[in-house]
């Protein structure tokens, strides 16, 4: 039996979240158990009196912890092994995660326009690791991966094709590394072989996004070329007709920097009830009678029933279920309601409604030791 230390870091744009897992071997492959050392958060980077002013610091500051914090879980840091970082873009370069190299640095460089919010914000982190700890193996999981197994006839739009050949402008799909997980998961519970099932993933937190997994394989996702398609979810819109977009600049007298802000930030469950992005907080009001917080509530669950509908389609069949995130993990009533009608035509004694809850963190760590062991 052998054990190593892996750390995982979700780098984002003024926070650092890790997670630091000892992983425990007897030799044979995908034997291994992982156990969580340690985890945390930095908070306000780069805010004004937080005492932390850049990602180097922060990452500088977690490292001490472990070695000298309260709860000292490293005798130094050449126990750690490796570090997983969470990428969100990996564009069509990244397929499955990847050992950092300047080779890979600086394709990782050319995916910031794509996700110029994210990208750069892990890129830090990972920056700052290479710097504070230059022998450590570091690697990349990038939360696109996952999904660049989808068909071309699910990944291009019909827009003229140039612009895909220019600008790669096509569905990526996102929370990769949850549906990733969460599929595996499922099939550990259903006593199958996940590349013997037809899984439907169904991630529902802030952001929400449904993916059909078939044999193992994304084959399609609501997500898009950004995270803005698909399902209702917060803040954001989902579908919408893109030509609303044209019809707001001109009504409104907004420009396009404005409507991406009301898109992603003014839509969705807060947008529609006019009370909340928090699930919570919406179904207080609509017991409470508030009719616009359940009209929220109505559409929020349509759509995810559509979603699961068009899979099964797409997918010829479904064995699973899964309900992930904070809404999918916790909402009883909305799987409920998500799931009633689909059995009138589809034999409940041959589908299996699962909950798993994510983790992501664990999903990194393991891509990261399987790579480096
Ligand atoms: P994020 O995408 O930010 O990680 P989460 O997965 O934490 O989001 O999900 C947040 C959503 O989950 C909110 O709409 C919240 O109302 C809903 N939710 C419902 N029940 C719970 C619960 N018991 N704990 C946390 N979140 C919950």
């Amino acid at each position: 039996m052998t054990s190593q230390k892996i750390l995982v870091i979700n780098s984002g744009s003024s926070s650092i979240k890790y997670r630091l897992f000892d992983v425990h071997t007897n030799g044979r492959k995908n034997n291994s158990r992982y156990i969580l050392l340690s985890k945390g958060l930095i908070e306000k980077i780069g805010q004004k009196d937080s005492g932390v002013e850049n990602h180097k610091q922060g990452i500088a500051m977690l490292l001490d912890s472990l070695v000298h914090g309260s709860k000292s879980v490293l005798k130094d840091h050449n126990e750690i092994c490796a570090i997983g970082h969470r990428v969100v873009h990996g564009g069509v370069t990244f397929k499955k995660p990847t050992i950092i190299t300047d080779e890979v640095i600086s394709k990782i460089r050319e995916c910031f326009e794509l996700a110029p919010l994210h990208n750069p914000a892990n890129f830090s982190g990972i920056e700052a690791c290479k710097e504070l700890l230059p022998g450590v193996k570091q690697v990349a999981v990038f939360d696109t991966a996952f999904h660049q197994s989808l068909p071309e006839h699910a990944y291009i739009y019909g827009l003229p094709y140039e612009y895909y050949e220019k600008y790669n402008l096509r569905k990526f799909g996102f929370h990769g590394t949850s549906h990733q997980y969460v599929a595996h998961e499922a099939a550990r519970l259903l006593k199958k072989p996940l590349s013997k099932l037809k899984v439907i993933t169904c991630h529902l937190g802030n952001g929400c996004s449904i993916a059909a997994v078939k044999y193992g394989k994304s084959i399609d996702t609501s997500m898009g070329f950004t995270p803005l398609e698909g399902l209702v979810m917060g803040t954001r819109c989902g579908d919408i007709d893109p030509a609303s977009v044209i019809f707001l600049a001109d009504k409104e007298k907004i420009s396009l920097a404005e409507i991406d802000r009301v898109l992603n930030y003014k839509s969705g469950l807060k947008g529609i009830s006019g009370i909340s992005n928090d699930m919570r907080e919406i179904k207080k009001a609509a017991n409470k009678g508030n009719r616009r917080a359940k009209l929220a509530l109505d559409i929020f669950v349509y759509r995810i029933k559509k979603y699961i509908g068009s899979y099964i389609a797409a997918m010829g069949g479904v064995d699973g279920i899964v309900f992930t995130a904070g809404i999918g993990e916790n909402e009883k009533d909305i799987r409920a309601k998500v799931v009633k009608g689909l059995f009138g035509f589809l034999d409940p004694a041959k589908i299996k409604v699962l909950v798993v809850a994510t983790n992501e963190e664990l999903m990194i760590a393991r891509q990261t030791f399987q790579l480096v062991r």
